[in-house]
């Protein structure tokens, strides 16, 4: 069977960029076999062997900072100051689980009659399912502790988004990963995606993307017990306090939403403000979002570029039907036929509406006021997802209740940190499954085995 094409489009003017080709059911197979047929040699790699060459994986992903940064912006319209974080996220991550592998640490357990002691051993070939949202972070956050764990790797990008994991892949065999240990796989999902899942070979999936489908993974995978983690969507909350310092929840909350175009799971796309302060904050927040600077996403000053795609566009812009935006931000003159939609700001008391209810996935943010803590935390949870949120309060008592009332995965306080390498990250209710990233991420990528020796 011979593989079809894809027409990469670039986000700023709509017009095509490349041409990527799509792998068939066959050349998935035929991939999947190669990397079950590497997974030997790779788990036996001396664990210092292994933790090197990851290093040297991340040295070369260092080395190609810009000519990558540059490909996502090309690709994904991401900023190039967002789009450099995100190689370096890459190379960090690798640098970071280079030290697992001589800390895959097992127990040993008191028991009667002899010595009982765990190992960690590698799963085999993880199937990686990557969105088109964060095309190499999400990648790395994937490959980086299942490789790091003794695992080989097939990696499926988003069709719309290949170009930088398709690199990566070439950057891995040049910094000296054998042959087979990490395979990119250009596809669609309905052929490549689903063979991972229905593939006896692939034993884990790892999945980010919309929760529709994650449904449909965790379904898949139940008929071979395939493990599995899911990275889904969000509704994230931003708890803005009368106590807090305003004019900082004001002035950080656009970027809360608006960084990447609104199109991240993180993204806090649904602000609290308790009623005392809900003029002064609306009056910040009105001066904030007309600041930001949503321009061409390859200039430095560029706060925030074009949706991935016209359909995700056509998705937002239908969300805004009918609604009364209070403010919004501009788009360039020359967006011409790229997919740009403008920041905007929707004023709400109704819990029952689409866009404070669903994830819009897009530059659209819905504030709402309550009246006390309570309050806050019912309206924050009142919700399907769990992913994040953010606190702002100068009650130290306050931030701790309402951190541990908030049901989701990810809190900060005073600020919006969702995703750092160091700590777990993941969703409470339908927002996901499992955790990935954090010291424990490659203990997600083994079986734990127990072993009995008998002393008599
Ligand atoms: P999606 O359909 O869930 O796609 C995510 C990944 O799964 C892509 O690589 C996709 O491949 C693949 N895929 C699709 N169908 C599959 C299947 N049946 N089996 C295996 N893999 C499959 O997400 P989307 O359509 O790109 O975006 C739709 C919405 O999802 C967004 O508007 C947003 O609400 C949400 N989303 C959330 C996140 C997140 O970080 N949580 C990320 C992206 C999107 P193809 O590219 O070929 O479709
Ligand atoms: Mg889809």
């Amino acid at each position: 069977m011979t593989s079809s094409t894809f027409t990469v489009l670039s986000p700023v003017t709509g017009q095509p960029v490349t041409e990527v080709a799509l792998a068939s059911v066959e050349e998935t197979d035929a991939a999947i076999e190669r990397a079950d047929a590497a997974f030997p040699a790779w788990r036996d790699v001396a664990p210092g062997e292994r933790a090197r060459l990851l290093r040297a994986f991340a040295a070369v992903v260092d080395a190609h900072l810009e000519e990558l940064a540059q490909l996502e912006v090309l690709n994904s319209g991401h900023t190039i100051g967002n789009a450099r974080w995100e190689a370096g996220n890459v190379r960090d991550v690798l640098n970071y689980y280079s030290a697992a592998p001589e800390r895959m640490f097992g127990r040993q357990i008191p028991v009667p009659g002899g010595l009982d002691f765990t190992v960690r051993e590698p799963l085999g070939v993880i199937g990686v399912i990557v969105p088109w949202n964060f095309p190499m972070p999400i990648a790395g956050w994937g490959f980086g502790p299942a490789l790091a764990a003794g695992n080989t790797v097939v990696l499926k990008p988003a069709e719309l988004t290949p170009l930088t994991a398709i690199r990566l892949g070439e950057l891995a065999l040049e910094a000296g990963l054998p042959e087979g240990v990490f395979t990119v796989i250009p596809g669609k999902g309905s052929v490549v995606g689903e063979r991972f899942v229905t593939h006896p070979l692939v034993r884990k999936i790892c999945f980010t993307g919309s929760t529709g489908v994650g449904k449909q993974i965790m379904a898949g995978c139940a008929d071979q017990v395939k493990r599995l983690t899911l990275e889904l969507g969000g509704k994230s909350a931003n708890i803005v306090f009368a106590d807090a310092d305003i004019a900082k929840a004001a002035a950080t909350a656009p970027y809360a939403v608006f960084d990447n175009a609104g199109q991240d799971c993180c993204a806090r796309s649904r602000i609290l403000v308790q009623r005392s302060a809900y003029d002064e904050f609306l009056g910040r927040l009105e001066t904030a979002v007309g600041a930001m600077k949503v321009i061409d996403p390859a200039d430095d000053a560029s706060e925030m570029g074009p949706l991935i795609c016209a359909k995700q566009k056509e998705t937002v812009l239908g969300y805004l039907d009918g609604v009364e935006a209070a403010f919004s931000g501009s788009v360039p003159d020359s967006a011409g036929d790229g997919f740009w939609v403008p920041p905007t700001v929707v004023l709400t008391e109704d819990t029952s509406t689409p866009i404070w209810r669903e994830e819009v996935f897009g530059p659209v943010v819905a504030v709402m006021p309550f009246d006390d803590e309570a309050d806050a935390i019912r309206l924050a949870n009142d919700t399907e997802f769990g992913l994040s949120g953010s606190i702002f309060t100068r009650d130290v008592g306050r931030a701790l209740r309402v951190a541990r009332g908030v049901q989701a995965g990810n809190l900060s306080v005073n600020s919006h940190s969702s995703v750092r390498y160091w700590t777990p990250f993941g969703g409470f209710k339908q927002s996901g499954l499992g955790r990935e990233l954090g010291p424990d991420a490659p203990n997600a990528f083994t079986e734990e085995k127990n072993v009995f020796i008998a002393q008599d």
